[in-house]
């Protein structure tokens, strides 16, 4: 299957072809046509999938032959839980619609609004935006929704999660109820459901998640380690595979500012990304971490989603996710877009029933990894696991290859209770 045989035109195959998109993954397969057949849609994706795509393409396919936007208005309003995803959406945007004359915005939150307000007021046809600010330019007066034709709710699972419930409902109740409402999500939880019952009209469903589960290619570790070990854990495994452009999660701003100081205490090059750093600190840590400049982004959940970092080789949960959803997610950060890559988890006890659930959760049991030096003062209670061992560090990395362990040096053992 071609994008051209899902019925996107030439300006917009020339541009994604320029970018090195040979053909449609799944979920674009399955979106684009519905998408431009009018249909409401209701997609499961994860970060990762190519999902951004799915929606931009067809979005300017319909709006690229159409008049241009009068003051204030859009036709088009891409709505996401978090600034990163926004600013990232609208680079998408650029670039694919390189060759067409459709005008594009971004608008988020915690940067000054005037500029904003400016750029609004001579219209544009597509405009991304975090809730918050897309509201409050709303009540400034700087956008009109009466032309509106297309409404996309990325990542709405998170943005429930992140309490946007209200915000949503607000909004939907200001946008022409003659449109079409995508709807982007990494899992179908009730909330979601619930949401795409009240504002989708007889949406098309589409799943382009395997199951509930992770990406296939990533390889996922954990290893069991007293909690005031850890940052000495990360340390050993940072040092041992020379790991370049890691990005650790933990629970807490407070712990991700934490760790990010002992690192660079220990010279490791880290930055952290979370809700309380301004938006030029976020977006200064995240091109420092594009650019090599820092090895190591530590991260609060919400900070990371929708970072579009290409071919990140590896992930670590410094703490696990409370929620088993939300280690999907994470593990959505690697191995991207057909690349290889691996997860791991630092699990303290506290964690270990977190741990089970996450298994439960993706149907898939993670494979031990014991490391050298870091003997837990507990064991999992008994249940099967895969064991790897890491006691011998690696020396002299190609730094062309995926800084990941390789088989060889790991003895597998089956467990015996397997
Ligand atoms: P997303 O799921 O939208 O975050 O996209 C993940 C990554 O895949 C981004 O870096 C996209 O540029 C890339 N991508 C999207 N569609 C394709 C495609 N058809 N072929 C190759 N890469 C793609």
């Amino acid at each position: 299957m071609t994008f051209a045989e899902l019925g996107l035109s030439k300006p917009i195959t020339e541009a994604i072809t320029k970018l090195g998109y040979s053909q449609p993954t799944p979920i674009q397969e399955q979106s684009i046509p519905a998408i431009l057949l009018h249909q409401d849609l209701l997609a499961a994706a994860q970060t990762g999938t190519g999902k951004t795509a799915a929606f931009v393409l067809p979005i300017l396919e319909k709006l690229r032959q159409q008049t241009p936007c009068q003051s204030k208005e859009i036709k088009a309003l891409i709505v996401t839980p978090t600034r990163e995803l926004a600013a990232q959406i609208d680079a998408n945007v650029q670039d694919y619609a390189t060759h067409l004359k459709l005008r594009h915005h971004v608008i988020f939150g915690g940067v000054n609004s005037k500029p904003q307000f400016k750029a609004l007021l001579s219209g544009c046809e597509i405009l991304t935006a975090t809730l918050g600010r897309l509201l409050d330019l709303y009540q400034q007066g700087a956008i009109d929704f009466s032309k509106l034709q297309i409404l996309v709710l990325d990542e709405a699972d998170r943005m429930l999660d992140m309490g946007f419930i209200h915000d949503i409902k607000r909004l939907l109740k200001l946008l022409p109820k003659q449109r079409q409402t995508l709807l982007f999500s990494a899992t179908f939880s009730k909330d979601i459901r619930q949401l795409a019952q009240q504002f989708l009209n007889k949406p098309s469903e589409i799943n382009a998640n395997p199951e509930n589960q992770t990406a296939r290619q990533v390889e996922q570790f954990y290893t069991l380690v007293d909690y005031e070990q850890k940052t000495d854990l990360l340390k050993q495994l940072i040092r041992q595979f020379q790991w370049q452009q890691v990005l650790v999660f933990t629970r807490t701003k407070h712990g991700a500012n934490r760790l990010t100081q002992k690192l660079e205490r220990a010279k490791i090059k880290a930055a952290a990304i979370h809700g309380n750093k301004s938006q030029n600190a976020r977006v200064k840590a995240l091109a420092g971490f594009k650019s090599g400049e820092i090895d190591i982004l530590v991260a609060t959940d919400i900070a990371a989603r929708g970072l579009d970092i290409k071919q990140l080789p590896q992930i670590v949960n410094f703490d696990l996710p409370n929620v088993a959803e939300d280690y999907v997610h994470r593990i959505g950060r690697t191995g991207r877009a057909g690349e290889s890559g691996s997860a791991y988890s630092l699990v303290s006890e506290d964690q270990v029933e977190q741990l089970q659930a996450i298994e439960t959760f993706i149907k898939e049991r993670l494979n031990h990894l014991e490391v050298e030096g870091f003997k837990a003062s507990f064991a999992r209670p008994k249940s099967s696991h895969k064991t790897t061992s890491a006691r011998h560090p690696r020396q002299g990395r190609n730094n062309s290859t995926p800084r990941r362990p390789r088989q060889s040096r790991f003895a597998h053992r089956k467990n015996e209770q397997a």
